[in-house]
C-alpha cells in the first residue's frame, strides 16, 4: 500500500441542509447525508466502513448515477438529461455507439458486484452448476454443469467461457455472460419450457 496522507482517515459526514435525499456512493441506499469532504452521499453505515479515501470525487459519484439510470431507466427518478457529458468527455449514446462502458469507481456498487463474480468464477469447478443464456437473443436459459476447468476456460457442452471474465468465447456479448444460478433465474428456466440438462 502507498502512503496516502489520509490512508487512516475515517470519513465525517454531515446532514444535508435541504430535506433532500440522494443514493449513497456505496451502497445506493437512499440518505440525506453528505461526505464532508467531497460533497458525495454517503450514510451512516457506510461512513463507518469505509475510509476517507475511498470516497469518489462528486463527478464520479455523478457519473455512476447517471451511467446507471441510463441503463435501467428508473422510473421514480427525475426526467434524464440526454446530453449529460461524461467524464469520458463523451454522451451516453456516444459511448455505446463507440462500444465504451463507464469503469466503475472503486468500491461503488457496480463494483462489488463485480469483485463477488470474479470471486465465484474463480472458484468455480467441475460439477459445478452455473446459469447461462444462449440463442439470438438470448431466449434460451439453460442451467449447465461444468466438463472440464483449464487454467483459461471453462467449458460445457461443448462451448467454452473465460475464466476471467466469465464471458463466451466465441462471442463475448455480456449477454451470454456465465451467472450464478439464483432464484430468479431458475424461475426464469422454468418459465421457458425447456427442459432440465442434468
Ligand atoms: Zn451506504
Amino acid at each position: 500500500m502507498t502512503d496516502h496522507p489520509m490512508r487512516d482517515a475515517v470519513i465525517r459526514i454531515v446532514k444535508r441542509s435541504d430535506d433532500g435525499h440522494d443514493h449513497c456512493c456505496f451502497c445506493r441506499a437512499e440518505t440525506n447525508m453528505l461526505s464532508a469532504s467531497q460533497d458525495v452521499p454517503c450514510c451512516n453505515d457506510c461512513s463507518a466502513d469505509h475510509l476517507e479515501p475511498q470516497i469518489p470525487t462528486r463527478q464520479q459519484w455523478l457519473d455512476e448515477e447517471m451511467w446507471l439510470r441510463f441503463q435501467s431507466s428508473e422510473k421514480d427518478q427525475p426526467p434524464l438529461k440526454p446530453n449529460y457529458i461524461f467524464r469520458t468527455g463523451k454522451t451516453y449514446s456516444e459511448m455505446i455507439r463507440a462500444g465504451e462502458t463507464l469503469p466503475p469507481y472503486r468500491n461503488s456498487l457496480r463494483w462489488q458486484t463485480e469483485q463477488f463474480y470474479l470471486e465465484w468464477l474463480t472458484g468455480l469447478k467441475v460439477g459445478d452448476h452455473f446459469f447461462v443464456l444462449s440463442g439470438y437473443n438470448g431466449e434460451n436459459p439453460e442451467i449447465l454443469k461444468i466438463e472440464k476447468v483449464t487454467k483459461n476456460q471453462i467449458v460445457a457442452k461443448k462451448k467454452k467461457w473465460s475464466r476471467s471474465t466469465g464471458l463466451l468465447i466465441a462471442n463475448p456479448n455480456p449477454l451470454y455472460r456465465m451467472q450464478e444460478v439464483t432464484a430468479q433465474n431458475i424461475k426464469l428456466k422454468n418459465s421457458s419450457g425447456s427442459s432440465r440438462a442434468t
